[in-house]
């Protein structure tokens, strides 16, 4: 019954914002069982994505008040049910996977707790499943943020995350990056030093991520401070803002994981690519050792591939020699690679029910 139980999840889950397959994979079977007792996955299924007030779940469910109450809170606890925030009446959701969902929302807190560090174990075993079998279907559905200090003079006031951040937010929360949780937690040896503190959301999740008690509450000057640091530590911006921003490592962020296993990188090209200045460039290697998806060579000089680059400025960030800037790309160029980025991004939406939450952060 337990396993029919989660079987149903998983169902479930692929039916949810971001359209993961039903993966059934031994290694998710683990973490569906180890997140969701049967009861709770029964709930889920039975809320749907849009969930309810209480009064609403009882007849949608079948299932008493005084049952459903330590359901929800056992479930609120883990980062599996979210609750509106500032609520006498809350409207109660079942998370999905992955934005907001499992990846983010269970790993957030206090991670020395038993429950984190198993999860994150669990977590760390799925990974190349996940890559595998998920995110690489999903083709390049993520754009990364050109670093704000290197855009060039003619970027327009979209392309600059820091101005889209203020128009759109004035609350924002952080948490450790689940990422790299999972990666020190899997080969403390060898995992990355990059900041850990840096995954960022907005808006109504990050009042209820802070009341939950999974995040630390940021204004907006302080989440441009923590994009600032993370920036200078060579890290990718990606996300929406106003909704959840990443800061992604190559050591680490499961999307740039993708490329390390061979699997195409899940990255669209944003508007901008890199250019180095032959003439100032010492050939030092930095910004190739930097770049994320391995855009650059260094033969006598570095040289950028414009058709790997996406954009994310790191490279420029880096250079102690200021011999790279980012250059604008063509209209027409931007025209096509815009149509392409909705494309499959429409693609991700239509064939799922799309989280009402996320939809209503996304202003839809
Ligand atoms: S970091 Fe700068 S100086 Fe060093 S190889 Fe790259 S472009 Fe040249
Ligand atoms: S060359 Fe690499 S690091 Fe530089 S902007 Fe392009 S993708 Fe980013």
């Amino acid at each position: 019954m337990g396993n029919d139980a989660h079987e149903k999840l998983a169902d479930w889950l692929a039916t949810t914002f971001r359209g993961l397959p039903s993966i059934k994979k031994p290694e998710f079977m683990d973490l569906l069982r180890f997140l969701y007792t049967p009861e709770e996955a029964r709930l889920a299924i039975r809320m749907g994505p849009e969930g309810g007030k209480l009064d609403e779940l009882v007849a949608k469910t079948g299932i008493t008040r005084e049952e459903l109450k330590p359901l929800i809170q056992s479930m609120e606890k883990k980062g599996t049910m979210y609750t509106e925030p500032e609520s006498k009446d809350p409207v109660y959701r079942p998370l999905g996977l992955e934005v907001p969902g499992l990846a983010e929302t269970s790993t957030w807190g206090d991670v020395s707790t038993p429950f984190r560090q198993e999860l994150m174990g669990l977590w760390d075993k799925f990974r190349p499943v996940y890559v595998n079998e998920a995110i690489s279907e999903l083709g390049q559905h993520n754009r990364a943020w050109c670093i704000v200090s290197v855009l060039p003079p003619d970027a327009k006031p979209d392309e600059n995350l820091y101005e889209q951040l203020r128009q759109t937010t004035d609350y924002g929360a952080v948490a450790g990056c689940p990422c790299r949780l999972i990666e020190r937690h899997g080969d403390p040896g060898e995992a990355c030093g990059c900041p850990i503190d840096c995954c960022m959301c907005f808006g109504e999740m990050a009042r209820w991520a802070v009341e939950q008690g999974h995040s630390r509450h940021v204004t907006v000057d302080e989440a441009i401070e923590i994009l600032d640091a993370c920036a200078e530590a060579g890290q990718v911006h990606t996300g929406l803002p106003g909704v959840l921003l990443c800061n992604c490592c190559k050591h680490a962020c499961v999307n740039l994981y993708a490329m390390k296993i061979g699997k195409m990188h899940t990255y669209s090209k944003n508007h901008f690519f890199a250019r180095a200045d032959s003439e100032t460039c010492t050939s030092c290697g930095t910004c190739a050792e930097a770049c994320p998806v391995g855009a650059v060579q260094i033969e006598k000089t570095a040289l950028v591939d414009t058709d790997k680059c996406i954009g994310c400025g790191v490279c420029a960030a880096g250079c102690e020699e200021k011999s790279i800037r980012m250059v604008r790309r063509s209209e027409e160029e931007i025209a096509q690679l815009d149509a392409e980025f909705m494309e499959v991004f429409g693609k991700v939406i239509s064939k799922t029910k799309p989280d009402p939450l996320v939809m209503k952060m996304l202003g839809g």
